[in-house]
């Protein structure tokens, strides 16, 4: 069984260098509510992101719901992609408002912004974009068309953790960005997550929503949910970011490896990652074509029978699941790349002959 090559495994610093975070912790005696290591995760990140406020949460999702909610939307209609984790569209149902579809654009996994702006109505509220992958979105223009319509913005930045464009990054854009810690993500603190925002202001909002909604002793105006996170993942932060560097120049090799091999493959293509300053090589999807000698499924089946473990993201659409039926709408862009769409594994320990035997298979057709 242990033979398998999954998707991804996550870094995991040396265990001897655990052990002071716990004797601290036992010391302390101050397991979670924003103790001293979680405190001192939000500054580091702060400080290594260059971004003015982090809020940590105990996960992604928990995140992005009390994002939306901080936001104050009363009832409307929010845009976002199909092409996405489910988490996504959970988040707008959540805080009772209707997600929207639109496509995504065509050589890229990121929602077209002409299509956000045809479905535009006096009920839309706001745009939920996901920078996927980690490739960034068209910031600018989303920018210009909320502006124009009123519109809020969050990003799904789950993926895009250390990615930055003109060397800024990409977890300022939008009212508030919302990134993932999970432990298949490029940075993870077992399970986790945060909300970037921009004033002291909302990040107290932040910090009471994910608190029960608790102001004071005697306080509480809103519901919100338990979305703290403890100490213990928060040392699992500090000791990863100061890997960081090496997280990201091991998957850099990665990428580079197979984007060289899969482009003098014949009908299998690689998604471009855009113009970053910064990437964070986080997945490395391959787009299977008709003019590949197998389907993206039978490439899929073929890999796994020779113990490596592909996954689909995304197939299928967040608007094809049967709960999102009746939200679906046309996205033929979004559908074509959950049919084709095949991710390889791609994480900082892969060794190179691994990653050539992978596309040795995917050669051999
Ligand atoms: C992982 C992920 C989430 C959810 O994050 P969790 O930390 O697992 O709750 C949300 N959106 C996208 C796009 C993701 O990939």
């Amino acid at each position: 069984m242990n033979d398998f090559i999954y998707v991804t495994q996550p870094y995991l610093p040396d265990l001897k260098d655990f052990i002071p975070y716990l004797e601290k912790i036992w010391e302390n005696k101050i397991l979670t509510n924003g103790g001293p290591l979680h405190l001192e995760l939000e500054k580091q990140l702060e400080n290594y992101l260059n971004v003015p406020y982090v809020t940590l949460f105990n996960n992604g999702t928990n995140a992005l719901i009390t994002a939306i909610q901080a936001l104050n939307l009363s009832e409307g209609q929010v845009i976002t992609t199909p092409y996405s984790f489910v988490a996504t569209a959970h988040a707008i149902l959540w805080n009772n408002l209707e997600p929207v579809f639109v496509d995504i654009e065509p050589y890229s996994p990121n929602i077209n912004v002409s299509e956000i702006e045809a479905k535009i109505t006096d009920k839309t509220v706001a745009i939920l974009a996901v920078h996927c992958y980690g490739i960034p979105c068209n910031v600018k223009e989303i920018e210009v068309l909320a502006e124009k319509y009123n519109l809020k913005v969050i990003y799904d930045s789950a993926h895009a953790f250390g990615v930055n464009i003109n060397n800024k990054s990409i977890l300022e854009f939008g009212d508030l960005s919302v990134v993932s810690f999970h432990a298949t993500k490029v940075f993870n603190t077992f399970e986790g997550g945060a909300v970037i925002c921009h004033t002291k202001a909302m990040k107290e909002r932040l910090v009471q929503l994910k608190n029960f909604g608790i102001v004071d002793e005697d306080t509480i105006y809103e519901i919100g949910l338990n979305g703290k996170l403890s100490e213990i993942h928060s040392a699992m932060g500090l000791l990863q970011l100061k890997s960081f560097p090496v997280i990201l120049s091991q998957r850099e090799k990665i990428d580079s490896f197979y984007r060289n091999a899969i482009n003098n493959i014949k009908g299998v293509q690689c998604i471009n990652r855009g113009f970053v300053s910064q990437d964070n090589y986080s997945y490395f999807p391959i787009i299977v074509t008709s003019e590949y000698s197998l389907s993206r499924d039978q490439l899929f089946e073929k890999l796994k029978s020779k113990g490596v473990i592909a996954r689909k993201y995304f197939y299928p659409l967040i608007s094809d699941f049967e709960i999102y039926s009746k939200y679906n709408s046309f996205t033929p862009n979004a559908s074509d790349l959950a049919k084709s769409v095949l991710c390889i594994p791609l994480y900082p320990n892969l060794e190179m002959n691994i990653c050539q035997k992978i596309i040795d298979i995917i050669i051999e057709g």
